[in-house]
C-alpha cells in the first residue's frame, strides 16, 4: 500500500477545510531515499537518469561562467529572464514527476518532492517555514529558507555582495514547480538573499493575483522576444476576422498589467516566438506549420501586430471554411454579371487587405485554380476580380498556415510546387501542447477566468485529480481542445466549487487513458491516482487491479488480449485510435491482433 500519514497539522491535498490550517511547526522534509533511488548513473552510455528524465552534471564554475557571460552580453534583465525561464521549465518537469514518485502520500510529502529534488540536483538545500494550500480553491502560501544556494555562490564569487536578490534560476524552478503542481500560476519572490548579505535566502510564493507590482518577476513568462515590443492587442472588434472560429488564444490575458496575447515559459513555445519576432520586421512570406488547434491564428495575428503593417488591415481567411465555388470570388473579388447571382461588383479579401496583412489558414485546401491566382498575387502583387478585365495593384503581406505536409501534397499533385516554394520562405513550427506542458497552468487559468465570466459562475479552481489529468493527457486537439474542455468543465462544475476530472473528460474512453494507461516503455501509468481523490490514500486502483489479477491467476497474455479488445471496442473498431489508447503504434497493434 502507498504510504499514507495524514497527521494533524499538515495541510492535505484536496480537502478544503484544511485551508485555515496554518502550519506553524513544519515537520522536517520526509526521508528522501525514495527519490535518490530514482537517480541512476549509466556511465557506459553517458547517461544520468532521474526517473525517466535525462539529466547532466555541469561544473558549478562553468555554470558561473555561462551566467556571467549572459549578464555581460544580454544585460541583467534579459539574463535574469532567460535563467528564470530555464529554472521554470525544470521545476515544471519535476512537478510532473512528483505524484508519480510519492503515490498516495499526503500533500506535504508529495509537495516536498520538489524542494528535495532541487537539493538532490545539487542546487540548494530547502527548509520549509510555512505552507498553506488548498488545491481545489487554488489557495497557496509557501515560505521557505534556502541554504547554500549555488547561484549565490557563483554570483558572489564574481560580483560580491549587492543590493538585489540573485537566485533567478531557483526562483524560476520554485514557480514552475508550484504552478504546475497546483495548476495555477504561483509566483515566488526572493525577499532575502545571501548575495545581499543575509545569512540565507528566504522565498515567498503566492498566486499571481495576490502580488502587486510583479511585472518584473513575471517578465520571464512573456516571450523575451516581445519584452520591448508593443504587443498589446487591439480589442477583437477592431480587427477584421472573417470565417475564423472565435479563437481562444487570441488574447491570453493572464494578468491585467501584462496584457499580451502570447504567454508561456516553455522552451518550445519561446523558440517559435523568437522566430516570429525575427521575421516580423521584414516583408517575408511566413508559413506556420503545426497540428490543428495549436494557435496558428494567434501567431499570425501577433505577427501582424508587431510588424510595420500594424496600422493596416488584418484579414484572416480560413480557406477550408469557404465553399469551393465561392472561394475565388471571395478571395479575389467579382465584377457585376460575372456569373448568375453576381449582381454587383465586390472587392475580394486580397483587395481589402491592401496595405495590411492577409492570413490564409488551411492553405492546403485551396483548389489548383485558386493556387494559380495566389501565385500571381505573390509574384506580381496584382489581383484580377472574377469576370474582371483590369488588374488591381495591391500591397499586402501574405501569411499562410497548414496542418498538412505540403511537400507531400506537392508530390501527390494536389499542390503547386512553385507556390509551395513561394510560401515556404520562412516556415515557423508551432509546438503541440504536449510539448509545452509547462504552460498549462497559465493557459487553464486564463480559460477558467474567461468562461467563469461568460457563464457567470464562480469556479474556485481545479482538483488535483483534474490537474494530474491535464498533465497526463496527450492533447491531440491542442490548445483548442484544452479550451473546449475547460468551457465544458465550467458548465458542469458546481458554483463555488472546483472543476474535477469528471467535469472534463466526460467520455469514457478518454478518462481511461490517464487513469490506467500503459506507457510506451511498458510500465503501468498510474500517476493520475497518486494523490488525487478524497480516498486516494486508502485506495490505490492500480494496486487493487494488480492484486486481483494475481489472485485470479490472470496471465500476461490474457491481460494483453483483454486490453487490446477493450481498446478496439472503445474506439469503435478504429485501429489507429485503439493504438493511441494503448500507447503503441498501429502496426504494433495490428501485429498483436494477428497473434
Ligand atoms: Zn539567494
Amino acid at each position: 500500500m502507498p504510504n499514507s500519514h495524514n497527521s494533524s497539522g499538515r495541510a492535505s491535498f484536496g480537502q478544503p477545510e484544511d485551508i485555515n490550517d496554518k502550519i506553524d511547526i513544519i515537520p522536517g522534509l520526509p526521508d528522501f531515499h525514495d527519490l535518490s533511488e530514482r537517480l541512476k548513473f549509466s556511465p557506459k552510455d553517458g547517461r544520468i537518469w532521474l526517473d525517466d528524465i535525462r539529466m547532466m552534471m555541469l561544473h558549478a564554475s562553468s555554470m558561473g561562467a555561462l551566467r556571467s557571460e549572459l549578464i555581460e552580453s544580454l544585460g541583467v534583465n534579459k539574463a535574469r529572464a532567460l535563467l528564470t525561464r530555464t529554472g521554470y521549465v525544470s521545476g515544471a518537469q519535476d512537478a510532473e514527476l512528483a505524484s508519480k514518485l510519492r503515490p498516495g502520500a499526503d500533500f506535504f510529502d508529495v509537495f516536498s518532492v520538489g524542494p528535495q529534488l532541487h537539493a538532490l540536483e545539487g542546487i540548494v538545500s530547502v527548509e520549509p517555514v510555512r505552507l498553506e494550500a488548498d488545491v481545489a480553491k487554488g489557495k497557496f502560501y509557501g515560505e521557505f529558507l534556502w541554504h547554500d544556494s549555488i547561484e549565490d555562490e557563483i554570483h558572489i564569487e564574481k560580483y560580491g555582495i549587492g543590493t538585489e536578490p540573485v537566485c533567478w534560476m531557483q526562483i524560476g524552478y520554485a514557480s514552475g514547480y508550484t504552478s504546475v503542481f497546483l495548476g495555477r500560476p504561483i509566483v515566488y519572490q526572493e525577499v532575502e538573499c545571501r548575495a545581499m548579505g543575509h545569512a540565507h535566502c528566504r522565498i515567498i510564493g503566492k498566486p499571481m493575483e495576490e502580488w502587486d507590482d510583479i511585472e518584473e518577476d513575471m517578465a520571464f513568462m512573456q516571450p523575451q522576444a516581445f519584452a520591448n515590443a508593443d504587443t498589446i492587442l487591439k480589442p477583437r472588434e477592431q480587427i477584421t476576422v472573417l470565417d475564423t472560429p472565435p479563437h481562444s488564444t487570441a488574447k491570453t490575458e493572464f494578468h491585467t498589467k501584462i496584457s499580451t496575447n502570447m504567454v508561456g515559459a516553455s522552451a518550445a513555445f519561446n523558440v517559435a516566438c523568437h522566430m516570429l519576432d525575427k521575421v516580423a520586421k521584414t516583408e517575408a512570406t511566413v508559413l506556420f506549420l503545426g497540428e490543428s488547434g495549436v494557435g496558428k491564428e494567434m501567431f499570425a495575428r501577433t505577427l501582424h501586430q508587431i510588424s510595420h503593417r500594424k496600422d493596416g488591415p488584418y484579414i484572416a481567411v480560413n480557406c477550408a471554411a469557404i465553399p469551393d465555388n465561392l472561394l475565388e470570388s471571395e478571395l479575389f473579388g467579382v465584377e457585376k454579371g460575372a456569373y448568375t447571382g453576381a449582381i454587383e461588383s465586390r472587392a475580394g479579401r486580397f483587395e481589402r487587405a491592401d496595405t495590411g496583412t492577409i492570413f490564409l489558414d488551411e492553405i492546403g485546401t485551396l483548389s489548383l485554380a485558386a493556387q494559380g491566382k495566389l501565385l500571381r498575387v505573390l509574384q506580381e502583387h496584382q489581383v484580377e476580380r472574377v469576370g474582371g478585365k483590369k488588374t488591381i495593384e495591391i500591397d499586402i503581406r501574405v501569411i499562410a498556415a497548414t496542418n498538412v505536409k505540403l511537400k507531400e501534397e506537392v508530390k501527390e499533385g494536389r499542390f503547386r510546387e512553385d507556390l509551395y516554394f513561394r510560401l515556404n520562405v520562412f516556415p515557423i513550427h508551432i509546438p503541440p501542447l504536449r510539448e509545452r506542458k509547462a504552460d498549462i497552468p497559465l493557459l487553464i487559468n486564463h480559460f477558467l477566468k474567461k468562461y467563469g465570466t461568460s457563464y457567470r459562475k464562480n469556479i474556485t479552481g481545479f482538483t488535483s485529480r483534474a490537474i494530474n489529468g491535464f498533465l497526463n493527457y496527450d492533447w491531440p486537439g491542442n490548445i483548442r481542445e484544452l479550451e473546449n474542455l475547460i468551457e465544458r468543465g465550467v458548465i458542469l462544475a458546481p458554483n463555488d466549487g472546483a472543476i474535477d476530472l469528471c467535469h472534463l473528460f466526460t467520455f469514457g474512453e478518454e478518462i481511461t487513458i490517464p487513469i490506467l494507461g500503459i506507457t510506451k516503455d511498458g510500465t503501468v501509468n498510474d500517476s493520475l491516482n497518486a494523490q488525487g481523490g478524497e480516498n486516494a490514500a486508502d485506495l490505490h486502483p492500480v494496486d487493487i487491479i494488480v492484486d486481483s489479477l494475481i489472485e485470479q491467476n490472470v496471465g500476461l497474455e490474457e491481460l494483453e488480449k483483454n486490453l487490446i479488445e477493450t481498446a478496439v471496442k472503445k474506439s469503435g473498431g478504429n485501429l489507429s485510435a485503439a493504438a493511441r489508447i494503448l500507447g503503441i503504434s498501429r502496426p504494433q497493434l495490428a501485429y498483436r491482433l494477428k497473434k
